[in-house]
């Protein structure tokens, strides 16, 4: 059984979670402070040790330089992100953060834990989720399976079986806003159409109280950005105060001053009013690529810790005309699909009780060229294979030679949505000899082949002739070669770790954990002093004192090898 384990991880924009099938059920692995939710935030501290999770967003505010929220929005870029002396990519501030969950997840289970299946926003193309692969890798994980967040979202609110519906996931995180709308048929979760505004989350909402505070006290305006961390704090709890309460205050002293605020329930609704706006338009596209109109909705899943709002449940209920599903915890849906569909994959039924589909969340295609008077004028996308199509596709498109004795043609292939090439992301090409003839003459057919794990397969033959011209796509732009990778895997374990996080003592310790689960009496009460001592010296972060007591920890433990196996 721990062999086999795979826990389920939502690697969230703000926050992420961890959770696993036991017992039947999916639950939730705290993290080592004991929170289900674990900031999405990778730093390090004045001694250049790596911090994550609630420590590093502690610091965000404090030491800018040192530290990095938001990395998944690079995801399959190669954006560098600059972390002191040290520079990054999103991926590997990804592994580090991954790594963290990993560690309290193994901490909490006491067993070793090297698979996962991970959640990725159903937009994420082909380049953002191997990055999150390539993320899981550096961190030492196994990635079994990615998942849609919003597929993860459902089989959390239990759309199984082979019932025939309709839902749409509403998820607000922290700075990002996507709509879902699934499609179940005959057992099948498809997720058939999404949008979302890639610019809107809950941070905007305290972003605007944080303003309409500043406005009360014009004389800060000149130290804004003094002011800014503090007063952002603040902003959020107050945010917070009105999910439960119908009015919010806060309370800062600074610079001698005592500053005051009382939000009235009206004066936050105003605030948030531009914002709750903006929730409409991609809920109306989502629903028009679908062609689904809301009446069509079984129900509205809430997701994101955003729609904890009263305002924002509001919004979605008027949107909609009922009231959306809130029976779980929004910001925790994800992370619990991940591990029911863990548990799925583990016990090799993930294809058998629900067949998850994916859909396709960006189009492929080839350039072509328009006609323009007596000229052509090439960079025109044209797809093959549109989005929102169910997964594994394969599309057949047909073109024809634009000039007379044509002997080459170049195929092109691109990702994107725009009408020009351009704007869209090249992903390959090949040279498909055919015969010289007039313009138009000679006919080719290009098939397009997409499957589950994303790899796509151009095919492509002309009319009369057998040969078949393959091109496949594995190697896209912003993706790490497996040279990168290394050097990744290399830098990230030669970064400074806290010693509780360094791998030998935490195998220690885990060790320690079973010796005393398996001992009784005065052998188990020494087996607690000698672990309760180690993590105090581990605390110190004393090098000499943690290596004298590691040398009586690792006596203790040998007394009793071949015992505890
Ligand atoms: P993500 O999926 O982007 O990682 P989450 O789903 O964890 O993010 O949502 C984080 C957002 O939820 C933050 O903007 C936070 O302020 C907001 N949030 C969390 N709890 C509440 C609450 N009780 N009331 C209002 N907003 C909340
Ligand atoms: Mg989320």
């Amino acid at each position: 059984m721990t062999a086999d384990l795979i826990i389920g991880i939502d690697l969230g924009t703000s926050n992420s979670a961890v959770s696993l099938w036991q017992d039947g059920r999916a639950v939730l692995i705290p993290n080592k402070h004991g929170k289900v939710l674990t900031p999405s935030v990778v730093g390090f501290d004045d001694d250049g040790h790596v911090i994550t999770g609630q420590a590093a967003k502690d610091r965000l505010q404090s030491h800018p330089q040192l530290t990095r929220a938001g990395f998944k929005r690079y995801m399959g870029t190669d954006e560098t992100l600059v972390l002191g002396q040290n520079s990054f990519r999103a991926e590997e501030l990804s592994a580090l953060l991954l790594r963290q969950l990993k560690n309290d997840a193994e901490a909490w289970l006491g067993h070793p834990v090297t698979d996962a299946v991970i959640t990725v926003p159903a937009y994420f193309n082909d380049v953002q989720r191997r990055a999150v692969k390539t993320a899981g890798t550096i961190a030492g994980l196994t990635v079994r399976r990615l998942l849609n967040e919003p597929t993860a979202a459902s089989i959390a609110f239990g759309l199984t079986g082979n019932r025939e519906c309709k839902y749409l996931a509403f998820d607000l995180g922290g700075g990002t806003f996507d709509v879902s709308v699934i499609d179940m048929f005959e057992g099948v979760i498809g997720v058939c159409a999404s949008s979302g505004d890639v610019r809107l989350g809950g941070d905007d909402f305290t972003e605007a109280v944080c303003q309409w505070m500043l406005e009360k006290y014009p004389e800060l305006s000149e130290h804004q950005y003094q002011i800014r961390p503090l007063l952002l704090e603040q902003a959020e709890q107050l945010k917070i105060q009105f999910s439960q309460s119908n009015q919010g205050s806060a309370f800062l002293r600074w610079n001698d001053m005592d500053l005051h605020w009382t939000m009235t329930e009206p004066e936050f609704a105003a605030c948030c009013q531009p914002l709750l706006t903006r929730l409409q338009k991609p809920v109306l596209q989502s629903l028009n690529d679908a062609r689904f109109s809301p009446d069509d909705l079984d129900d509205v899943l809430l997701v994101g810790g955003a729609t904890r709002m009263p305002l924002v449940r509001q919004a979605v209920a008027r949107l909609f005309g009922r009231f959306p599903r809130h029976d779980l915890n929004p910001d925790e849906v994800v992370a619990l699909g991940a591990g029911i569909q863990a548990g799925m994959v583990m016990a090799d039924k993930a294809l058998d009780d629900v067949v998850l589909t994916d859909v396709m969340p960006f189009s492929l295609g080839i350039e072509t060229t328009k006609r323009n008077g007596l000229n052509y004028e090439d960079g025109y996308f044209l797809p093959v294979i549109e989005r929102n199509n169910f997964l594994p596709v394969s599309k057949l498109q047909t073109v024809g030679t634009v000039a007379d004795n044509q002997k080459i043609i170049l195929l092109k292939v691109y990702q994107g949505e725009a009408r020009r090439v351009r704007e869209n992301i090249f992903l390959g090409e090949m040279e498909v000899a055919i015969p010289a003839r007039p313009a138009g003459e000679v006919e080719i057919n290009i098939r397009f082949t997409y499957t589950i794990d994303g790899l796509l397969e151009v095919e492509c033959t002309y009319q009369g002739n057998p040969k078949v011209f393959r091109l496949v796509i594995e190697k896209v732009p912003g993706q790490m070669s497996d040279e990168q990778i290394a050097a990744s895997l290399a830098k990230i374990a030669g970064l400074k770790q806290h010693p509780k996080d360094m791998p030998e003592n935490r195998e220690l310790l885990l060790q320690c954990s079973r010796l005393y689960e398996f001992l009784l009496g005065d052998e188990r009460a020494m087996a607690d002093y000698i672990t309760t001592e180690f993590e105090q010296a581990l605390n110190s972060q004393d090098f000499r004192r943690i290596s004298t007591v590691r040398q009586n920890v690792v006596q203790f433990l040998e007394q009793y090898k071949g015992r505890t196996e």
